[in-house]
């Protein structure tokens, strides 16, 4: 028997093959294949029980995330109101262009003042990652993903109440405002002015769909999702940010299906 002391190991050359010991006297012996099945398997039923508790973990911590989104947009539109004798910010500009209310925001929340036109392609300052956005939303229907590769800062996830705040230029009549948050006085917590708009793996239809939660005229909103726990996020009109579900903002209060999108 030959031994050959090579890397600190001792090679025992015997009948049935090669041994190793190691310096410790301790012997190794290699894994069967069997044994790694039943290792691999049981990291396999393991993991399968972690990653639903992971994504679980994940989906609430993105509900969080907006929820805060909305809290700073309410810091920013309260900041925005006083400086602008209580008006509100407008739904659209002249024109009819979307999410003027970011761009009229967009000083209030730490960014520069920016042209409409540069806001509606600044993905990160206005789009999904920024405050203006869900982490959820999954973004327009792919057979119109064209609006959003278009116009990054526009689509987002949360939305404007237009009922409210429309441009006071295309207005025609009085409920499509816009309004001054004075208007809010009686009940400022049973208005919603943002809010979570469903996206395109649930919903189809017009862009207006995307960003607005609520349009004058509308009946029951549908313009509304249901991401986090069955429902969503809002800014309400006194400036907090509160979760709500979607059956309890469908079903309104008072036997007014549209309460939470109407001025009290
Ligand atoms: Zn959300």
């Amino acid at each position: 028997m030959d031994n050959i002391v090579r890397n600190k190991q001792l090679e025992w050359k015997t009948r049935e093959g090669v041994k190793h010991v190691n310096m410790s006297g301790a012997a190794r012996r290699d894994f069967t294949l069997i044994e790694l099945l039943v290792v691999v398997a049981i990291i396999a039923i393991l993991a399968g029980m972690l990653l639903p508790a992971l994504s679980q973990a994940r989906n609430k911590a993105n509900g969080m995330k907006c929820l805060a989104n909305c809290k700073q947009l309410g810091s920013a539109l309260l900041m925005y109101t006083n400086d602008y004798d209580s008006w509100l910010p407008t739904a659209t500009e002249k024109g009819g262009t979307p999410a003027y209310w970011k761009l009229q925001l967009a000083p209030y929340t730490g960014r520069a003042q920016v042209t409409w036109s540069n806001m509606v392609k600044d993905l990160k300052g206005f789009g999904q990652p920024s405050i203006f956005g869900c982490p959820t939303w999954a973004g327009v229907p792919p057979a119109n993903s064209n609006w959003q590769t278009g116009e990054p800062g526009v689509y987002a996830g949360l939305g404007w109440n237009r009922w409210l705040c429309y441009n006071p230029e295309l207005s025609s009549n009085g409920s499509d405002g816009p309004q001054k948050i004075t208007y809010f006085k009686q009940r400022p917590t049973e208005t919603a002015l943002v809010g979570d708009v469903p996206d395109g793996t649930i919903h189809t239809g017009a862009q207006d769909n995307y960003v607005t939660i609520a349009r004058a005229n509308d009946g029951l909103p549908t313009r509304i999702a249901s991401r986090h726990s069955k429902g969503g996020n809002y800014l309400w009109a006194d400036g907090h940010a509160e979760w709500r579900s979607l059956v309890e903002m469908n079903s309104g209060k008072n036997d007014i299906p549209n309460w939470y999108f109407k001025a009290h």
